[in-house]
């Protein structure tokens, strides 16, 4: 894809810590998802007055992970801000976050994430790391925001732990937001603080702008794929705004998944607007030089180690590993496969160039396919032992991928149409031919000795190949031996 250096997007993409057991501020469960509306509540998370607010520690712990895994520069001293709003998801009309500037300061500044973009490594600068608290959820009966005649909140998720990570705008293509949020979403699985497979778990807010001007936020994108398509749209859009000669204004835009369009929200707030203050129920955190030792320790294996693990342990290419790990689901199917199969490289030859791009064209992501590491293997053994080629196991894959049945069970089913198979025999033949120098030379010169080499293939299939058709796979293959000898 050609590189858009007139684009300029940065990206602000809110994590929940949803390993965490308690949400940021209070000691209400932060497993909210699937419980009644408005049940997972308490006095602080619901902002009633006089209620107290006290720091989720083990919520610090995981936002100074995310942040030794970015490479950010860490404050020894966090300060929490309100951060005035008026809106239904936010019944104290503030809400507890961090800012950065004016004695604010967040977990962490800095920092960047390299990804591979193109064949080389491409670096998307990190401005800050913050924590804060998630507002409710509103939910629009009746369709979208701008459709519905009313609103239903639900309050579960008001005071969840969300990590913001901000980036500058270094992204220079929807594509390469994709492929950069793909790369972030494994290293925060990685890291065991999120699973971001939830829906709603990981949501951006993306600002994009054209050539020096004004940007555009389109907030709240509940996904990594809807990240490229709004900004795609977005871009469009603009240029098209542009062409006309109309002036694009500074504004927040609504993704609508829908029907694939941006619509306007509001005009955009400048960060004075927020009118933030210091939080004055909660102290300052100090982050001790020890915490920090003790945290690095407890680092997990990073997809980037976990690549050259990879290429160290199991023989795989480098560029293959960089692609199995920039999504951990993928890299544990990978390594489960493995348990499975002898050959590493062969399970990495067959998830990269054949299980992803078949997934890849589809838009569909590894964890929406059904099939199961053991079935990959089983599809290899079959290939082994010669009883499917590996034409044929591709030409099954997609059944075992989006119907999850055993690759064994689909050869069994459908064991005609498998082993009749024009390619089939001519891999046979090809590989008979090879073993049976002699008895070629003997056809080419007498018809009769083609039985023997009939019998070779028989013997190879355990004489499940057609047989007519065997014996017209070897005649044309004869055919063209003589031309060529010609
Ligand atoms: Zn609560």
């Amino acid at each position: 894809m050609k590189m858009n250096c007139d684009v300029k997007i940065g990206l602000e993409i809110h994590v929940q810590l949803t390993e965490l057991k308690t949400k940021l501020f209070c000691s209400c469960p932060s497993n909210y998802r699937g419980k009644t509306p408005n049940s997972v509540v308490c006095p602080v998370c619901l902002g009633l007055p006089g209620a107290l607010p006290v720091v989720n520690d083990r919520a610090i712990d995981f936002a100074v992970m995310i942040a030794l895994a970015l490479k950010s520069k860490i404050n020894r001293e966090i300060v929490f801000y309100r951060k005035h709003y008026f809106y239904p998801d936010m019944s104290k009309n503030f809400q507890i976050t961090q800012f950065e500037g004016g004695g604010g300061a967040p977990i962490a500044v800095g920092g960047e994430l390299l990804f591979d973009w193109e064949g080389s490594s491409y670096r998307v600068r990190i401005r800050r790391i913050s924590l804060e608290e998630d507002p409710a959820k509103l939910t629009y009966p009746t369709g979208s925001i701008i459709t519905s005649p009313y609103t239903l909140v639900d309050y579960n998720r008001s005071g969840i732990a969300l990590a913001e990570i901000v980036t500058e705008p270094d992204i220079r293509s929807p594509r390469m937001a994709r492929v950069f949020l793909a790369k972030l979403r494994s290293i925060i699985e990685h890291l065991g603080v999120a699973d971001l497979s939830l829906e709603g778990s990981m949501r951006v807010d993306a600002n994009v702008s054209i050539k020096g001007h004004p940007r555009i936020e389109v907030k709240n994108i509940g996904s990594i794929k809807e990240v490229e398509r709004a900004l795609a749209y977005e871009i469009v859009r603009q240029k098209e705004a542009l062409k006309k000669g109309l002036h694009v204004k500074m504004e927040t835009r609504h993704w609508d998944s829908t029907r694939g369009v941006t619509v306007p929200l509001r005009v955009k707030e400048e960060e004075q607007d927020y009118r933030y203050f210091p939080e004055p129920d909660l102290p300052p955190v100090i982050i001790t030089d020890d915490r920090i030792t003790r945290l690095k320790t407890l680092m997990p294996e990073l997809p980037e180690e976990r690549a050259k693990r990879f290429v160290r342990e199991y023989g795989v290419p480098d560029t293959e590993a960089i692609v199995i790990v920039s999504s951990k689901p993928l890299a544990d199917f990978f390594e489960e496969a493995v348990k499975y199969y002898r050959n590493p490289k062969r399970i990495a030859n067959m998830l990269v160039n054949d299980v992803l791009r078949w997934l890849n064209e589809r838009d569909i992501e590894i964890e929406e396919s059904k099939m199961k590491p053991q079935h990959l293997a089983e599809l290899l053994e079959l290939v082994d032992e010669k009883t499917i080629s590996i034409k044929i196991a591709k030409r099954i894959l997609p059944k075992v991928i989006m119907e999850g049945i055993s690759p064994r069970e689909i050869v069994r089913r459908e064991k005609v149409t498998v082993l009749s198979e024009e390619d089939y025999i001519a891999e046979i033949v090809e590989e008979v031919f090879k073993q049976n120098p002699k008895a070629v030379s003997d056809a080419l010169r007498e018809e009769k000795a083609i039985h023997f080499l009939v019998g070779q293939v028989m013997r190879v299939t355990r004489g499940r190949a057609d047989p007519n058709l065997t014996i017209e796979i070897i005649k044309k293959r004869l055919q063209s031996l003589k031309g060529g000898v010609r």
